[in-house]
């Protein structure tokens, strides 16, 4: 696989697996806060229950105590007597006290008819009841022993009534009263804070409130309701807690219970906080926290071995492009327009003192610094612009150069393109196309050149005396030539032998050769005859060195003396090659025709 390929395979994974992981996170968020309102409930549940269960054993507790009380010997009697002595439970009430479960009881006796006949928190007696107790006159009718909760004048308070009777007639009640602060207090001892708050409606019946604590119009049952949680009601709204759930605030667990009268009405509330017990939760944060963990190793380990193997496949990938780089045997390298930057193993094929391309730029800077100043190849400017942007510009030019390294000539061909355009970085292709040039030398060589004397031949005699004569027009710079033929050579060779002639060819070539300027062309245009282009040089000057290239061949001693006679013109201005070559041919015809050995110049 490519590497992009798998780079976009691994963000597809990733995309995918943070989805998982997302999801799952709010699967498990979910699951977690339901667990934790399951527990809420579950510990909302276990409060009312411990209520509930308080309430219960103080209804049979009371009760206990209302059946002894009721069941005192002599205590009929008093009731039907309507005398009950003030102090008559004063010790009973006073051993009572001492117990926390009992601290708040009241005991009150009432006869039949409903007249309070004893009070154990008051000396006032004999005031009738009927009407005030709804719950009596109940208990008046059924003459069963009762338990309700109500609001007297003083407080919210449960009432155990124990019926008394003499013979199995009716004769009063006995009856308990007692207080919430027991119960509040006994759940305070497991850590649960209670506010007990009667309704409302019920306000105007609380002539004299016990605690003077209210809430709002609510009215604080038990005295010692701790301040902070009757401010939290206060802030949040007494109201809000009146329902069978449960709530979460403050850092506390809130469940509330309702506190029915005898007839099922709801007069008040049983408020309970307790901070939740997080044991649950804890272990479900960690078993979350540790599943988090493990899931964010495992994502954590997929991106670290994607992108390992991601580099992996990068290097494989760039090894892979380099090797095939390397294994090209055209010369790649990579070059800004300053410098060469990078190369393929073909580089250092060719330049084989350097290693690496810091030993290269150690001593260089540029492929360019090897480019050979040739006329047909490239160099290091072209003109007033840098090669490389000399071969940009020219994409439909072939660009060879001629790179000269320890003494040796390669030829290459020369492509250039941009891979690196924030670098400028060009990828640069150099084929060896040494083998060819040099043969294309060799056959351009062989193609002007007299295969007997070494000089030009008359191809290129043809060719550069029409490229000299349009220089000479051009320019209208002076131009002439000299054409000489050897005199007698039929008697030279028929004297000597044709192979000597041969060698008069090649050695007075040689000679003449060596006499002329570099810019002076010598070619063989016939058996024995001879031209000399002399580009720049008038026919005094060139009549001049004919004459000392006549004397020089008079007076050598080459295998044999010889003689040659010339003919000298200067080109006229818009005269044909082939006019200059009759002109040519007509001074040495002049000159043999003069007695040979001598120079005939045309005016
Ligand atoms: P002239 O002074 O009038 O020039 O007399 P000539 O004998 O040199 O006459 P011409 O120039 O007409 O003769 C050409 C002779 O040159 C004929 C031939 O024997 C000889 N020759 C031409 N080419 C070659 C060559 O390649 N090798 C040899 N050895 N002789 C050649
Ligand atoms: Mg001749
Ligand atoms: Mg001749």
């Amino acid at each position: 696989m490519k590497p992009y390929r798998y780079f976009i395979v691994l963000l597809i994974a990733i995309f995918i697996l943070s989805i998982g992981g997302f999801i799952t996170f709010k699967y498990i968020d979910f699951k977690k806060s339901n667990l934790i309102k399951e527990n809420y409930k579950l510990q909302s549940i276990s409060l009312k229950e411990k209520l509930i269960n308080k309430i219960s054993r103080k209804k049979e507790s009371t009760t206990d105590i209302a059946m002894g009380l009721a069941s005192v010997p002599g205590l009929v009697q008093k009731v039907i007597d309507k005398d009950i002595p003030l102090d008559y439970y004063s010790k009973l009430i006073k051993k009572l006290k001492k117990s926390k479960a009992y601290k708040n009881v009241w005991i009150q006796i009432i006869n039949k008819d409903g007249i309070s006949l004893y009070r154990s928190w008051t000396k006032k007696r004999y005031d009738n009841l009927m009407g005030f107790r709804k719950d009596l006159e109940k208990i008046f009718i059924s003459k069963k022993s009762g338990f309700s909760i109500s609001i007297g004048k003083f407080d919210l308070s449960f009432k155990t009534i124990m019926p008394i009777y003499k013979d199995k007639s009716f004769v009063g009640i006995v009856e308990i009263i007692s207080h919430f602060n027991s119960i509040a207090n006994d759940l305070k001892r497991s850590g649960i804070s209670s506010v007990v708050v009667a309704i409302k409606q019920n306000k105007r019946q609380l002539q004299y409130p016990f605690s003077k604590l209210f809430i709002g119009k609510y009215y604080v049952a038990n005295i010692n309701a701790p301040l902070k949680f009757r401010n939290y009601l206060k802030k949040n709204g007494v109201e809000s807690y009146f329902n069978d759930s449960y709530k979460v605030k403050n850092g506390y667990l809130i469940a509330s219970y309702p506190i029915k009268n005898i007839d099922s009405k709801i007069i008040g509330y049983y408020i309970m906080f307790q901070k939740p017990s997080m044991k649950q939760s804890k272990n479900l944060h960690e078993f979350v926290s540790k599943l988090f963990s493990l899931l964010l190793i495992i994502f954590l380990s997929l991106i670290i071995i994607g992108v390992i193997v991601f580099l992996f496949m990068l290097k494989r990938q760039k090894e892979h492009y380099k090797n095939i780089i390397d294994s090209s045997t055209n010369i790649m390298i990579t070059n800004n327009m300053i410098k060469t930057t990078a190369a393929n193993k073909a580089f250092y094929k060719v330049f084989s003192e350097y290693l690496t391309i810091d030993d290269f730029l150690a001593e260089n800077e540029c492929i360019c610094d090897f480019f050979v100043k040739e006329d047909g190849y490239l160099q290091k400017k072209m003109g007033n612009m840098i090669w490389l942007k000399y071969i940009l510009q020219n994409p439909d030019k072939e660009h060879k150069a001629k790179i000269r390294y320890l003494n040796r000539d390669y030829y290459f061909l020369i492509g250039a393109s941009l891979i690196d355009i924030s670098t400028n970085e060009h990828c640069i292709v150099l084929t060896d196309i040494t083998k060819q040039e040099e043969y294309k030398k060799e056959l351009e060589f062989l193609t002007i050149t007299d295969p007997l004397t070494k000089v030009k031949n008359r191809r290129f005699y043809e060719t550069t005396i029409k490229e000299e004569i349009n220089r000479a027009k051009r320019h209208s710079v002076p131009l002439s030539a000299i054409m000489f033929d050897i005199d007698h050579f039929k008697e030279v060779n028929d004297k000597y032998g044709h192979d000597v002639g041969d060698e008069i060819l090649i050695s007075y070539s040689k000679l003449i050769a060596s006499l002329i300027r570099k810019e002076d062309k010598l070619c063989r245009v016939g058996g024995e005859e001879f031209m000399i282009i002399l580009p720049y040089l008038k026919l005094k000057n060139a009549t001049e060195l004919a004459e000392k290239l006549r004397k020089t061949v008079e007076q050598s001693k080459e295998v044999t003396p010889i003689t040659i006679s010339f003919g000298v013109v200067q080109y006229i201005q818009g005269e044909t090659k082939e006019q200059l070559y009759k002109r040519l041919d007509d001074a040495l015809y002049r000159a043999k025709e003069e007695g040979r050995n001598r120079v005939v110049a045309s005016e």
